[in-house]
């Protein structure tokens, strides 16, 4: 399969780098290809705005859909929104690799996502869900958060599902995407260096079955 990770961690001694490690070593041995996009060290400009576009269509009002509408007709985007472009095109399934910040992305990867899924070229009018251009490919979040599991239950946090849903459905889903179980370290910090070595095990050895994974529902 056609493997895309996206990294987000600015510290590549991280526990996140890792688990980004562990995954690229894994996917490649299993015969997978793999492409990353490790935001941090690409200096990702996160900021979405007239930039994305070569040309605009309307440089007297500024809209960032109806400009990547546009853009999409002939490939008038930025040549670093471009690359990571056809990366997602490229893949048959996508991992999403960072720390859970303020119960969600950090916002490089927020950046990223404002940036590369356009209108026009990744969704559209009526293309939406299970019409989305990413129909057939699959998606998984691997997180790590600092806290532990036990908070994040209904009457503390919320459930982990209910906190990732605006990615897992209002992005994943969204596009076409079908979304696979995410991995979620808790409380990495705070685990024994044994246990996050199992960690590192248990997450290769889920890797290693990828192929074979079913979706959530
Ligand atoms: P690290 O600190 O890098 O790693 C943990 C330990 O693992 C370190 O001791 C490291 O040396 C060790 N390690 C590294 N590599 C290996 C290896 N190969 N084998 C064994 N051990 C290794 N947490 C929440 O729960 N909810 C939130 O909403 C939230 N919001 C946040 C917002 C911000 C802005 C920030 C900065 C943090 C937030 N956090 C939150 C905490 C954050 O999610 C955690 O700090 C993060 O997930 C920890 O992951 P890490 O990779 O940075 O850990």
């Amino acid at each position: 399969m056609k493997i895309l990770i996206v990294f987000a961690h600015p510290e590549e001694k991280s526990f996140n780098a890792a688990m980004f490690q562990t995954a690229i070593k894994t996917l490649a041995k299993e015969g997978h290809e793999v492409k990353i996009s490790d935001l941090y060290k690409m200096n990702f400009d996160a900021v979405s705005g007239k930039e994305n576009f070569t040309i605009l269509k309307n440089p007297e009002y500024f809209k960032q859909q109806e400009e990547e509408l546009y853009a999409s007709l002939d490939n008038t985007f930025s040549v670093e929104i471009s690359a990571e472009q056809e990366k997602v095109e490229w893949c048959d399934v996508m991992i999403w690799q960072f720390p859970l910040y303020w119960f969600s992305v950090p916002a490089i990867l927020k950046g990223w996502t404002d940036k590369i899924f356009s209108m026009g070229k990744f969704y559209d009018n009526g293309k939406i869900f299970n019409t989305g251009y990413s129909v057939g490919k699959k998606a998984m979040l691997a997180i790590t958060t600092g806290g532990p599991e036990k908070n994040y239950v209904h009457d503390k946090y919320g459930d982990i599902h209910s906190i990732l849903f605006p990615i897992s459905r209002g992005i994943f889903e969204f596009l076409g995407f079908s979304v696979l179980k995410p991995e979620v370290v808790y409380s990495v910090e705070r685990l024994s260096q044994e246990q996050r070595k199992t960690v590192l095990d248990n997450w290769a050895q889920r890797l290693k079955n990828i192929d074979k994974e079913k979706i959530l529902n």
